[in-house]
């Protein structure tokens, strides 16, 4: 099991002492997270780095996922969309869907006694509707939510101002148009996962081996799932500029969150744009790697490239910091909180493909510059991003919220 004191020399003792220190006033209180997915994007990756330490420092925290038809998951991936932007075409039909599976989820998910109720993102918000409210309820959305779609908004409003908090990614998706009260918090990567955890370097070449990665040339690599805003496709026209500077290779790692539909039509287009070069072995598909094996790719990659349209946040960002990878990505979201241009890596115009190929070309080309932009990275996630500083946001809510009964 997980415990804070193994976090005792990546952070301070200062830091472990705090934690303690306000998990202490929290002693016995029962909260409960609910999301869409236990495997595949950024949210599950979270919860198992914080709800394993909620309960380590005495929080009694559970977390169950949300069950739904394909028919839902197809709904709420629209839904997703509408938030970051594009059009929906809300039906009833929609609506009923979206519901009523909330609604018979409700009938053998029970919550009673818990002291606070966390819902994750847009899936399971109209939950709220189906229980007798007896204590705070937060929704937490991961979304950049900088400019939904109209109709979709208000028809989420609707629930979201039956909970007593939103809590989002970033100052810029608070919302004016919301009398609830809204907050930020950023999220975090856990470095002794084993996506993150120190690898020795024979095992980072195992996995190499094993995945048939060669190392004979420089690789670029992205990690996302195969999805529109990851913009996959762009980083394939990237590579293809970069490629005529610098002999390299490109691995496109992805994997299919069970609550995202649509990652195996985007990957087969992709996979369509980078036509004869997989062939060739100049582009590389890595499905549904482990972690260890995401891991070793983030680690022996010499440019990690997040070439998000859009992103709520963007982990894999951090991830490659982490790892004292430099990372080229687009300044969208949450990833301009995690890069400072220039100093801990570049950030882009992710609709610009020039731009982009040629900041990845200047890291390939300048080792120096390379490894001082990762050394800056490395500390910058170190004070931001870990899950120690995630856990202290989550203790200073929760005695907020629930005060001693
Ligand atoms: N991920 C993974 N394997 C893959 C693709 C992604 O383990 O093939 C992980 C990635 O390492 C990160 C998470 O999925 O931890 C994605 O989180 P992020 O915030 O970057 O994006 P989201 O998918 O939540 O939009």
């Amino acid at each position: 099991m997980k415990r804070l004191e193994d976090y005792r020399g990546i952070v301070s003792d200062v830091i472990i002492t705090d934690l303690h220190r306000r998990a202490s006033l929290l002693h016995d209180r029962h909260v409960v997270h609910m999301n869409s997915t236990a495997q595949g994007g950024g949210v599950a990756e979270m919860l198992y780095a914080l709800v394993p330490l909620m309960n380590d420092v005495g929080v009694d925290a559970g977390w169950r996922v949300l069950v739904g038809s394909d028919d839902f998951f197809g709904v709420t991936k629209k839904f997703h969309n509408g938030l970051q932007g594009d059009p929906v075409n809300l039906t009833d039909n929609k609506k009923r869907l979206y519901v009523q599976a909330n609604e018979s989820f409700s009938q053998y998910n029970h919550i009673s006694r818990h002291d606070a109720v966390i819902i994750h993102d847009p899936q399971p918000l109209p939950i709220i509707r189906f229980y007798k409210k007896r204590q705070p309820w937060i929704w937490r959305c991961h979304i950049d939510l900088t400019e939904p779609d109209p109709g979709l908004w208000e028809f989420l409003k609707g629930y979201i101002m039956r909970y007593d908090l939103m809590i989002v990614s970033h100052e810029r998706y608070l919302r004016p148009d919301l009398t609830v009260e809204q907050r930020v918090i950023n999220p975090a990567i856990d470095p002794l996962n084993q996506k993150n955890i120190a690898l020795p370097e024979r095992t980072v070449m195992r996995y190499m081996k094993r995945h048939h990665i060669p190392l004979d040339k420089p690789l670029i690599t992205q990690v996302s799932r195969f999805d529109k805003w990851k913009d996959p496709e762009g980083v394939v026209e990237v590579f293809k500029r970069v490629r005529e500077k610098v002999d390299c290779r490109l691995v496109l790692a992805g994997n299919m969150a069970t609550d995202d539909p649509e990652g195996l039509a985007i990957y087969e287009r992709v996979r369509k744009r980078a036509g004869s070069l997989v062939a060739s072995g100049d582009i590389i598909f890595l499905l549904g790697a482990s972690d260890v094996a995401i891991n070793a790719l983030q680690r022996v990659s010499s440019v990690v490239l997040q070439k998000s349209l859009r992103e709520g946040f963007g982990l894999t960002v951090s991830e490659a910091m982490w790892k004292g990878t430099p990372v080229v990505a687009g300044a969208v979201g949450g990833i301009p909180l995690q890069i400072v241009d220039g100093e801990s890596g570049f950030l882009v115009d992710p609709t610009d493909l020039e731009q982009t190929a040629d900041r990845v070309v200047t890291l390939l080309k300048d080792p120096a510059l390379a490894s001082a932009m990762a050394e800056a990275g490395v500390e910058h996630v170190r004070e931001h991003f870990l899950v120690t500083r995630l856990l202290g946001h989550w203790l200073e809510l929760l005695a907020e919220l629930t005060p001693r009964r």
